[in-house]
């Protein structure tokens, strides 16, 4: 029996990619029992909930969700479908690696993981607006919320990332210059953790702004960075511009209980069933689940065979300039592994 995981096409192309890492991994020996299920669009249609108790039970159940891409219906009660999922299990650590694979990337030998806090600062959505002389949105409100809880936890797990995977540096990006409190109080907090991995890993703060410069002038002197809900979700996609682009971004959200994995991208509604999504970060989403449980071996032989795809050439998705459908592409992939 494999590992029982819970398994969320998705909607737009979703199905595409979910469909091309359950072919790659079968192939290359994973041991996973998929229980597949519904939310987004798909369980709109079906269940008529965008987020149906039976999928929440089954996440319960297995603690691991690979998930693609939900897109959120207007009107459906929920600000994002994404977002609840991630609130209903805290996970908090949204970790974001970005490596160098595909050709059209900026640079060569790039090896950055970004760990974002994934239930705090901005995106509590604490907003209103402010009527004033007849205009009901004359002004706007957002409340940013940083907790000792929440930087502490989320800065131990950069560390404890560090440390078990023998990286020498974590980066805190801030913008406590000017946001006093709430980053101030995440620089704090970061910097008491860091005392505790004196000699075992290095550490720097730096502004945020000065990082994003840094991470497209010289991305190799960064290694872990670790940042506030807000400016991760902005960096990792700065990031996965210099490795491809969000066809090669993927992403692990990790709680005490449970994980989900999922792509960067979107359901990418312009691509959806035209057979040419390219199904790398989707893959790429689901070797992170196999390390996460313990099937870290399976996990580099597909990143293996994908670089190799990849070094070969002549089989590229159309985002990387090439002109091969999904099923060549996953097909090249299979091929390629040991
Ligand atoms: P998107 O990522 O779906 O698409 C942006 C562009 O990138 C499109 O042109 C798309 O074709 C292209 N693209 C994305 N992934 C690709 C891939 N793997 N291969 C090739 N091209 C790719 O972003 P969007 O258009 O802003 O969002 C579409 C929908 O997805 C929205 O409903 C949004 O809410 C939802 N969304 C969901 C998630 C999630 O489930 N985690 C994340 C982002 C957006």
């Amino acid at each position: 029996m494999g590992k029982a995981i819970t398994l969320i096409p998705g909607d737009g192309v979703g199905p595409e990619v979910a469909d091309a890492a359950l072919k790659v991994m079968e192939s290359a020996g994973a041991s996973i029992e998929p229980d597949t299920q519904t939310a987004g669009i798909a369980a709109l249609d079906q269940r008529k909930t965008p987020l149906p108790e039976e999928t929440l039970d089954s996440i319960r159940r297995t603690g691991v969700a690979l998930k693609g891409p939900l897109t959120t219906p207007v009107g459906s009660g929920f600000r994002s479908i994404n977002v609840a999922i991630r609130r209903e299990f805290d996970l908090y650590a949204n970790i974001r690696p970005a490596l160098s694979l595909a050709p059209g990337g900026r640079y060569e030998d790039i090896d950055l993981v970004l760990i974002r806090e994934n239930t705090e600062g901005l995106y509590v959505g604490v907003e209103h607006f402010i009527g004033l002389e007849g205009d009901p949105r004359a002004a706007a409100e957002s409340v940013m919320i940083v907790t000792r809880f929440g930087a502490e936890r989320i800065v131990r797990y950069a560390f404890e990332y560090a440390k078990s995977r023998g990286r020498k540096k974590v980066t805190l990006a801030h913008k406590a210059n000017i946001l006093k409190c709430t980053q101030g109080l995440f620089l704090d907090v970061g910097r008491e953790v860091a005392e505790e991995y004196e000699g075992v890993v290095d550490f720097e703060d730096r502004i945020i702004d000065a990082t994003a410069m840094h991470l497209v002038v010289n991305p190799h002197q960064f290694d872990v960075l670790v940042m506030e809900n807000m400016f991760g979700d902005i960096l990792s996609d700065l990031m996965a511009g210099l490795v491809g682009g969000m066809g090669m971004a993927p992403a692990a959200n990790i709680g005490k209980d449970a994980a989900m994995f999922e792509a960067v991208h979107g359901s990418a509604p312009d691509i959806a069933g035209q057979g040419v999504v390219n199904p790398t970060a989707f893959i790429l989403s689901a070797c992170l689940m196999l390390d996460h449980i313990g099937q870290g071996e399976v996990a580099e032989r597909i990143r293996t065979a994908l670089l190799a795809v990849f070094e070969k050439g002549g089989v590229l998705p159309s985002d990387l300039g090439g002109s091969a459908s999904t099923q060549e592409f996953t097909q090249a992939v299979i091929g390629a592994l040991a």
